[in-house]
């Protein structure tokens, strides 16, 4: 008797553990210190919730060594840093050339988080608000993607949806058309006014603000469609982050902290709320104001987890070529298997 509740129990624990579907967003220059004031003046009202019901920090990190859009959200996408032997090597931040992709850049293939979710038969999708992630779209299409090793050859077109809308509203509207008809189970969301407000206006300024409050009704209504779709219901996990903050009219100082702190949150599926950071013990580490480089021994939590942890989430493994949270140990629960055991 106790076998089989020892079995059952192990078998809770894993599907716990895993979502059948996993959203990503990334607020573009989304920085803490920003959101949190506009949270406390009650302005954000969806943020408020998010950060009621999610496992967070405010106090995520960027890349070490650049902190603009298109190189953040290759970190992301890959789970690499940017520069160094493991990294992507993606730095242009414009709209790529024509015949340009990730591998052609770095001289090998490039893989992502929509490789390993689409190999594995998974419908992937990609909605951007700028046309410089016309990048992720070439590299995982059909003409540059690579074939489908893993058990049923699903071809190498990794992005099955690819979305372009000027607007965060109407980018919204169509992810929540495509998610209650044809869902992808990994989806990563870019909304980017924020930024273009920081830059014409000054980084919490009234037009970033007030981007800001555009931006908390678009995950509103993300996150209803999580809480009521049938089919969402229960099996979806969140995850919200930046690609970089501001100051000023820019962001490109990657020693500044309001470039580099940024929010991490993770809602839904599988999230016990709480610290982030207090779930990660062992290995992760709050920065403080820091600003740790990728040779510190315990890392802060980064923005390019994303790829690994959605793919823990979908019950995957690591991105191939991946460097960051390659063991996929970013734990989102207060279960701490890895916990050391205290000495007396
Ligand atoms: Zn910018």
């Amino acid at each position: 008797m106790s076998r089989w509740l020892s079995l059952v129990l192990i078998l809770f624990a894993n599907w716990a553990h895993s979502a059948d579907y996993v959203i990503a967003i990334s607020v573009d220059a989304l920085g803490s210190q920003y959101l949190q004031a506009l949270i406390q003046a009650d302005q954000l009202p969806h943020f408020k919730q998010l950060e009621m019901e999610a496992a967070y920090t405010l106090n995520a990190r960027t890349d070490f060594d650049i902190t603009v859009t298109l190189p953040n959200h290759t970190s992301m996408i890959t789970s690499r840093p940017i520069l160094g032997p493991v990294g992507h090597h993606w730095v242009k931040n414009t709209d790529p050339a024509a015949d340009m992709t990730l591998h052609s850049n770095r001289g090998a293939y490039v893989a992502g988080v929509f490789d390993v979710a689409h190999d594995h038969s998974l419908r992937t999708g990609l909605w951007a608000t700028k046309t410089k992630f016309s990048l992720f779209r070439i590299s995982y299409d059909a003409g540059h993607g690579a074939p489908d090793m893993t058990g049923e050859n699903n071809g190498p077109n990794k992005l099955d949806v690819v979305v372009y809308e000027l607007a965060s509203p109407a980018l919204t509207r169509n992810f929540i058309t495509t998610m209650s008809t044809q869902p992808c189970q990994a989806s990563l969301i870019h909304f980017a006014e924020p930024d273009s407000a920081g830059h014409t206006s000054g980084w919490g300024n009234e037009a970033y603000n007030n981007a800001l409050i555009t931006i908390d009704t678009c995950l509103g209504q993300i996150m209803d469609l999580i809480a009521t779709n049938s089919l969402l219901k229960g099996k979806t996990t969140l995850i919200v982050t930046a690609d970089h903050g501001g100051k000023g009219r820019n962001h490109n100082d990657a020693d500044e902290p309001l470039n580099y702190t940024i929010p991490f949150l993770v809602w839904g599926a599988g999230v016990t709320p709480g610290d982030l950071y207090d779930w990660n013990t062992g290995v992760r580490q709050n920065p403080g104001t820091n600003h740790p480089a990728y040779t510190d021994p315990l890392q802060p939590i980064r923005n390019s987890e994303v790829g690994n942890l959605m793919l823990s989430l979908l019950n995957l493994g690591p991105i191939p070529g991946s460097a960051i949270n390659t063991r996929q140990d970013l734990r989102i629960t207060r279960s701490t298997p890895a916990d050391p055991v205290q000495a007396h």
